[in-house]
């Protein structure tokens, strides 16, 4: 059986098949987090290795170049993940990892680092065992620090004979200029809500509305979602936004082993769904909450609303290392409680 890809997938599966003998050396993969990005360049790669394709161009999942792909020991190729991520890798870790190294070790990097890529240059010049060259994905593209980005440009300018790359980013808009303007782009498409849900119900989802609400229509994070621990600690969470006066450090108190990504998060969706009914909109995220929402869009600035959201947004670029969890935690929160409260909100550090 040749591979496939997700139902939300199969037309531009079936474009870039199309132009399989056309490609450049880069390819930059972009997309909502969760909707499968990652598997669809694995089934990429693979379907570029295969020896016998089928006759669209997709892998056939049977010769030996597929066998090597379904034992994840493909000789010609490589994935480098942040070394966090590196036991857990799927589209739906909270990007990267919450790992966190065993007491007393250093904890594993978030960060794509220069090393991960200096450990590349044997593999890239080294001869490719098949003839169908060789295939290095980056993911995701955006935690490649400053030095490992610049290393990777260095390939990417003068490109090596042979060696394809294809990067994979949830938030593109982090890789600097000169990685985006050597890479071919991609942009995955979000499944529309009847696909996702309908999806989700094969897999045992009675009821993905709300899932699939919360992930912005991105199945695969809305399958992983299936488990108590995120809608005990989202239910926590949001009755404790929902408050007239919220105790802000008692709620840090009650969430603080939720990870600083997820909870940030739902801070993000939480003012965005303000936002959006602030402005005349509908919630888009959290239709369980959809009452203490509109009351309490109803009487915040929309400025300091707006003002809040941004700052959440900055957020995002520190969110997988803050110096002192618990801290971040509560600066969140904290900024949140002064919003409603009608003062300006705390300016970004
Ligand atoms: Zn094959």
């Amino acid at each position: 059986m040749p591979v496939d890809v997700f139902p939300w997938q199969t037309e531009q599966w079936r474009a870039l098949l199309a132009r399989r003998d056309r490609l450049p050396h880069a390819l930059l993969f972009s997309g909502r987090q969760g909707i499968g990005k990652i598997d669809f360049v694995r089934k990429f790669a693979q379907s570029l290795a295969c020896e016998t394709p089928a006759a669209d161009g997709a892998a056939c999942g049977n010769c030996q170049s597929c066998r090597w792909f379904a034992t994840n020991s493909h000789p010609d190729y490589r994935e480098i993940l942040p070394e966090a991520m590196r036991q857990t890798e799927s589209d739906t870790a909270e990007s990267p990892g919450e790992a966190e190294g065993p007491a007393g070790k250093r904890k594993p990097s978030q960060e794509i680092r220069i090393d991960d890529v200096r450990d590349l240059q044997d593999f890239i010049f080294l001869t490719s065992h098949q003839r169908h060259g060789k295939t290095i994905v980056f993911y995701p593209a955006e935690t490649l620090n400053v030095n490992a980005a610049n290393a990777l440009l260095k390939n990417l300018e003068e490109p090596p004979a042979g060696t394809r790359f294809m990067l994979v980013s949830h938030r593109p808009s982090e890789l600097p200029a000169t990685i985006h303007s050597r890479c071919q782009k991609i942009a995955l498409s979000t499944p529309a809500t009847e696909v996702a849900a309908q999806w989700l119900r094969a897999r045992g989802i009675a009821e993905p509305a709300l899932s699939l609400a919360q992930t912005g229509n991105a199945p695969l994070l809305a399958l992983s979602l299936n488990d108590d621990d995120f809608w005990r600690q989202r239910k926590a969470l949001l009755n404790g936004l929902a408050q007239h006066e919220p105790e802000m450090l008692a709620l840090a108190e009650q969430l603080r082993d939720i990870h600083p990504a997820r909870l940030l998060g739902w801070l993000q969706r939480w003012s965005y769904d303000l936002l959006r009914l602030r402005s005349g909109g509908s919630v888009r995220y959290n239709p369980d909450y959809q009452k203490p929402l509109a009351q309490i869009a109803g009487r915040l600035r929309a400025i300091d609303l707006a003002r809040y959201h941004r700052l959440l947004l900055r957020e995002q670029r520190s969110v997988n290392h803050p110096l002192n969890a618990r801290l971040y935690l509560e600066q969140l929160l904290l900024g949140y409680a002064a919003v409603m409260r009608g003062e300006s909100v705390p300016v970004a550090r």
